[in-house]
């Protein structure tokens, strides 16, 4: 007996063309929808929706899935968009995502991945998938025993050098946010990603969201799965192993050195944009490297229901069947962008220093977004040439210079330096701060006063512009806890566009953020996978 299947894709008709298979009607079709909130809860009351709306009986209705879902708070009726897939009389059989089947590599050639956030991650589950072994190094300490080191900071006011939230297993992608949205789509295939993901037991609802997020909370599980996958095929990774430096044959490298251990193969270069110590390393070995643009401000955190009753035009806020609502601002000010960055709905504020003598701030939410706070970067371009000198490590020692002030404003602890953000637009020091979710604690400071002149009044005009465009955002409920730094590499390790090894030297794969090659998780592993597929031709050419 045959099942027939049919997939159409057609805007909100459903009478296309149809098959008939026996007296009942069996097809399965993709339809867009625009749903009241409550409806797109969950698939039962969706079901429901779409039975009565397009008069489908129930019983023929076996099954709604979800393909595509965003919210548009635009109007003051708040609508779910949806891409769903219906299936009449048909069950709802077919894989969600291809799942890869990874080979064993134990007796394969060996390539060294240095470092395992998520481009080195990905890096090496790629390059098992093209029939070689990875043998990640790793700084810091697995993904579970570093949460304790990140737990002690608010108790001891230390940070680990070598085990923090940039450095350790997952990088700075394990603690963090794990919103998986980016927006360069040019640089290869962003599903696959998700789909890797999803593999490794993220929730599948981050293959229809139009922002997807993971949550800080989930993200460990998920990380240590990817680890197994590279252990069970034979791949190796090594935690408390620092790649101290290369080592290389005329123009060529061949392999690193990690304390008294050798490792012999070409290197895929995942090191993250906190690893000062390797920028220095290569500018001392000749590796050309050259300064790069970022941003740096603060962290701005609202009572996440200030922000939902903006955003959502309600006093109620979200309500039952809304997400803890977003934001996303941008402005330029005197030549430079001023914008939000990384926001965090129902997120905490959290210690991302790498050392001793630094403050630095960056944000997180767990994956229900449901703490009381919401808070995102506000940030202020920064290009090499604002910054005096021509070495090229001056961007890198400026972001250095600013968060060691911000130590020093903050009494050489890890309490951040604080002001409420109206008293901020008008240069006054706030007298008390409000609760917030930043666990070390926060002391009040003048961040106008101490914190670089063109960026506090390039914020200060951004703040003004932005309480313009959302009315009750510029608020003294809301506080800036300084300072945020940490926005992209200040290096770009120069690469040819096309092999991705570095300009000059062979066997040398610059990769991820640290390189200056991506900006966030989903770009980062994209580039991790480019990176592997280039290293694998290399290595089939040589
Ligand atoms: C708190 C926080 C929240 C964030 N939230 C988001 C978010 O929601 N969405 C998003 O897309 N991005 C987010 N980011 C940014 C994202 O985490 C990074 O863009 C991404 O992790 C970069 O990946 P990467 O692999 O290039 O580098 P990293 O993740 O930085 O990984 C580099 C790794 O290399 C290791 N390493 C460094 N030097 C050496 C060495 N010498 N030897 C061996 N190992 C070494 C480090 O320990 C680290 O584990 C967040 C970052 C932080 C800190």
């Amino acid at each position: 007996m045959h099942h027939y299947c049919m997939v159409f894709f057609h805007k909100d008709s459903f009478f296309a063309s149809t098959l008939f298979y026996k007296d009942s009607l069996i097809m399965v079709q993709e339809i867009q929808l625009r749903v009241l909130p409550h409806l797109a809860a969950n698939t039962d009351s969706l079901r429901q929706y779409v039975s009565e709306e397009k008069g489908i009986a129930m019983s023929a209705l076996k099954g709604v899935r979800i393909l595509k879902r965003s919210i548009d708070a635009r109007q003051r009726t708040i609508f779910v968009n949806l891409k769903v897939r219906l299936y009449v009389n048909e069950l709802p059989c077919d894989d969600v995502f291809p799942c890869i089947d990874y080979p064993d590599v134990s007796a394969a050639k060996p390539v060294i991945v240095v470092g395992a956030g998520p481009g080195g991650l990905f890096a090496a589950l790629r390059l098992i998938e093209l029939g070689l072994r990875p043998v990640v190094l790793e700084r810091g300490k697995d993904v579970h025993e570093r949460k304790k080191d990140l737990a002690a900071i608010a108790r001891t006011q230390q940070v680990d050098e070598e085990s923090n939230y940039c450095f350790g297993e997952g990088g700075a992608g394990a603690y963090s946010d794990g919103k998986l949205f980016t927006r360069s789509k040019k640089r290869g295939n962003t599903d696959k990603i998700l789909q890797v993901f999803c593999q490794h037991g993220a929730s599948t609802d981050i293959l229809c969201d139009a922002h997807p997020h993971i949550g800080t909370d989930r993200l460990p599980q998920v990380i240590e799965a990817m680890r197994n996958t590279i252990l069970s095929c034979g791949g190796e990774v090594l935690f408390s192993t620092k790649m101290t430096r290369l080592l290389f044959e005329n123009d060529t490298v061949v392999g690193c050195v990690a304390g008294e251990r050798v490792f012999s193969g070409p290197v895929i270069l995942a090191t993250g944009h906190s690893a000062r110590d390797v920028y220095a390393y290569l500018n001392e070995a000749k590796v050309e490297i050259e300064p790069k643009g970022i941003a740096v401000g603060v962290r701005l955190e609202h009572p996440a229901h200030l922000i939902d009753q903006i955003q959502y035009h309600s006093k109620e806020g979200r309500g039952q069947w809304l997400p803890a609502a977003e934001y996303s601002f941008v402005t330029q000010v005197d030549g430079r962008g001023v914008y939000s960055f990384c926001m965090c709905p129902g997120g905490f504020v959290i210690p991302a220093a790498t050392g001793p003598g630094q403050v630095v701030v960056n944000g997180m939410s767990p994956a229900s977004r449901g703490t009381q706070w919401s808070n995102s970067g506000m940030v202020v371009e920064v290009r090499p040439e604002d910054i005096d000198g021509d070495d090229v490590l001056r961007v890198m020692r400026y972001q250095a210079r600013l968060e060691r002030d911000c130590w020093q404003q903050a009494n050489m602890r890890q309490t951040a330096p604080a002001q409420r953000m109206t008293d901020f637009v008008n240069g006054k020091l706030s007298y008390d701060l409000p609760r917030s979710s930043y666990a070390p604690g926060l002391v009040s400071s003048p961040l106008h006063f101490w914190m670089p002149q063109p960026v506090t009044t390039r914020l200060q005009q951004g703040f003004k512009a932005f309480g313009r465009q959302a009315h009750g955002f510029l608020t003294n409920e809301a506080v800036m806890i300084g300072v945020e730094t940490r926005t992209s590499a200040p290096i770009r390790i120069v690469r040819n566009a096309e092999t991705l090894q570095h300009v000059r030297i062979k066997g040398l794969f610059p990769c991820g953020e640290g390189a200056g090659y991506a900006g966030g998780i989903v770009s980062a592993g994209v580039d991790g996978e480019r990176c592997a597929e280039m290293c694998a031709r290399w290595i089939a050419e040589n």
